[in-house]
């Protein structure tokens, strides 16, 4: 499959012992037809080769992040019409959320750690505006998110983004609305906590230290929206838990969450 590929696009269909496709030639080697920015990204690929996000293969021209294969193997959820989908029962009882639903399964090992990964701490923005891409084109094809007007991304301490140079929730908010154009709101809500690591914190340690790790100066802002709250990955729900207990003092709120994965 993948060989033929190649073949339809580097060479087109051959015809015949010797015959090539001409125009695809000239498309591709005819100097003047050539865009200067293909000359420059397949000379740099030379000497760094752009790499699949999920397994590390050296990436063909016409791939964009992933890899054929890995992007045929992406686990995706599908559960975003199912109001009882699992990412939304870990909010039950705790917060009031219109819809929750993430793009993709999470494993602690395999690709969507390794694409994640690469997003939140290798300064990866294509794999971040990728994924982000692809939560919107669900997200404009999902009936429960279709009221949703207002995109908003989970912050980060200023300190924390200030040392990562980014924030990795906010890379995934602009790449959804490269096939969604909401509005999004960046300021409006503020990390005043900044928390240390909670991968090894219990279920009630993590709650209490995030429970006030937002603040929200202007409420009004935000009045009669209907936000989506974006993040990488969520796994117990303890930090959104705490963005809405911030968000609780906008009048007519009603809030959505979708993340890049679920564990
Ligand atoms: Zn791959």
């Amino acid at each position: 499959m993948r060989s033929e590929w190649i073949s339809r696009l580097n060479y087109g269909t051959l015809k015949g012992p010797c015959r090539i496709n001409v125009p695809l030639f000239n498309k591709v080697l005819n100097p003047r037809t050539a865009t200067a920015t293909r000359w420059i990204s397949d000379f740099a690929a030379l000497f760094v080769p752009r790499r699949c996000a999920g397994c590390d293969t050296t990436l063909l021209r016409f791939e964009e992040c992933l890899c054929l294969g890995c992007e045929e193997e992406l686990p995706r959820t599908r559960f975003h019409e199912d109001p009882a989908n699992r990412v939304e029962q870990l909010f039950w009882g705790k917060v009031q959320l219109e819809a929750a639903s993430a793009l993709l399964h999470f494993a602690r090992t395999g690709m969507v750690q390794h694409m994640l990964h690469r997003v939140k701490y290798q300064q990866d923005s294509e794999t971040g505006l990728f994924l982000g891409k692809l939560m919107g084109e669900e997200l404009k094809a999902s009936p429960r998110f279709a009221t949703v007007d207002t995109l908003l991304a989970v912050p980060l301490h200023h300190k924390k983004e200030r040392v990562r140079g980014y924030n990795q929730a906010q890379l995934l908010v602009d790449g959804i609305r490269e096939v969604w154009p909401l509005p999004s709101v960046g300021k409006e809500l503020m990390r005043v906590v900044r928390t240390p690591t909670q991968t090894k914190r219990g279920r009630l340690d993590r709650w209490l230290n995030v429970k006030e790790a937002f603040h929200l100066p202007d409420p009004e802002a935000l009045r009669g929206k209907h936000v989506l709250i974006v993040d990488d990955v969520v796994t117990t729900g303890a930090t959104i838990e705490g963005c809405v207990h911030a968000l609780r003092a906008v009048p007519d709120l009603r809030v959505s969450l979708f993340t890049a994965a679920c564990a």
